[in-house]
């Protein structure tokens, strides 16, 4: 694959940001040195390479052939970060535990566990890399911090980069704090050499596992979700960066731009479920009409704003729509949990209504299912949902 893009600088005074699997939403401010704003002008396949070999760019950066609806990346410098992040979390919670309880030696298992051996160099230039992340980053959450989403997307942007400075090229000059971008490009020949293979692996397998079913049955699920939520579908496709880690829900979602980052590893996100993943988080980006009328009735009937309605909402609605197609697809290996039904939604599945969002499920069933059965209007709906809180 051969492609060219154009990058143009931009500023973007004003933006939301939505989370995972928790649900915030404020304004602020953001700058581009360069630029999320990228075209695509030439997409040729050169047929007798290895599919992937062909889609490798200088850092393996990889998106999979042309899918309707989403675009799904396993990028170099995105799968760093997280990685850096995660183990930074992981080293910074091992020493809180110490710290409490020393006698404890059975301390969680962490990544540094399970990573390939490295030489003494190479662990003092990752240990180094980890430590600045402990100290800049460890306390600050994936999906809240407006820093960590824009670092996470000029990550991104930068994918067919193999450098982060624009020392060598100048157009990969991402703009970072200079700090992060010696520490990046310090820590980028340990990862890939030793981490970095393993990861994409998993990532392309998982996107090479979803495709078939984002082929077959993805532009039907975004046009249902659309009219569900009265919303339009965004025109261009939703960009995915598979991750090895995605914080601790396995999954989550930024705006302005949209962009979900989704776990490879992560087992929830494995098989089938996968396409139920995707969409889940992508509606995080259009299914905003229904919060505002949510947030309209309650107004209106002088009632506090419900906390993770709109979320539950959000789970229970994907769940609908795509279970009746999960369930004619689920293969017969036994592979998927499956219901009566056939497919058993994830948030059925990991328990997520039982936590704390039963009256919330009750609710949904009860007004909120037979206008996905088209039997009452988008308004009665919402109206009903609030006025039995
Ligand atoms: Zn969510």
């Amino acid at each position: 694959m051969i492609s060219t893009r154009i990058r143009i600088g931009s500023i973007i005074l004003a933006g939301g940001f939505v989370c995972g699997h928790g649900w915030r939403y404020y304004r602020r401010f953001r700058m581009h040195h360069h630029a999320p704003t990228r075209l695509i002008l030439f997409f040729v396949v050169i047929p007798l390479l290895a599919p992937f070999q062909a889609a490798a760019g200088p850092q393996g950066s990889y998106a999979n052939r042309p899918l309707p609806v989403f675009e799904l990346h396993s990028g170099f410098w995105i799968n760093l970060h997280h990685s850096l992040y995660q183990e930074a979390r992981e080293r910074k919670e091992r020493s809180q535990k110490e710290k409490d309880a020393r006698d404890s030696q059975k301390s969680s298992k962490s990544s540094a566990d399970t990573k390939p051996a490295l030489t003494a160099a190479e662990r003092k230039i990752w240990n180094e890399a980890v430590s600045f992340y402990v100290a800049a980053y460890a306390d600050k959450d994936l999906q809240f911090s407006t820093e960590l989403a824009q670092l996470k997307d000029q990550l991104g942007d930068f994918e067919d980069c193999d450098e982060l400075s624009g020392r060598v090229r100048k157009f990969c000059d991402a703009g970072l704090p200079p700090q992060l971008t010696q520490i990046l490009e310090s820590a980028a020949p340990v990862y890939r050499a030793r981490i970095w293979p393993e990861q994409d692996r998993a990532n392309r397998g998982w996107i090479a596992r979803v495709s078939p079913l984002v082929i077959s049955q993805g532009v039907a699920i975004s046009e249902r979700l659309a009219e569900i939520y009265q919303a339009r579908w965004p025109r261009q496709k939703i960009r995915v960066d598979v991750t090895s880690y995605a914080s601790w829900a396995g999954a989550y979602t930024t705006t302005d731009p949209l962009r979900v980052t989704i776990s490879s590893l992560d087992t929830r996100n494995q098989g089938t479920p996968a396409l139920e993943v995707l969409f889940h988080e992508a509606s995080h980006g259009i299914a905003e009409p229904v919060q505002a009328a949510i947030i309209r009735e309650c107004r209106q009937r002088d009632k506090a704003i419900p906390r993770d309605l709109w979320h539950a909402l959000v789970f229970y609605t994907t769940g609908e729509v795509i279970r009746p197609i999960l369930a004619a697809s689920v293969p017969s290996d036994g592979s998927i949990k499956g219901s009566a039904q056939g497919y058993t939604p994830y948030a059925m599945r990991e328990g997520i209504y039982q936590r704390s969002w039963n009256e919330y499920l009750q609710l949904l069933q009860r007004f909120w299912l037979p206008y996905l059965n088209g039997s009452v209007s988008f308004e009665d709906a919402v109206a009903h949902m609030v006025s039995a809180l």
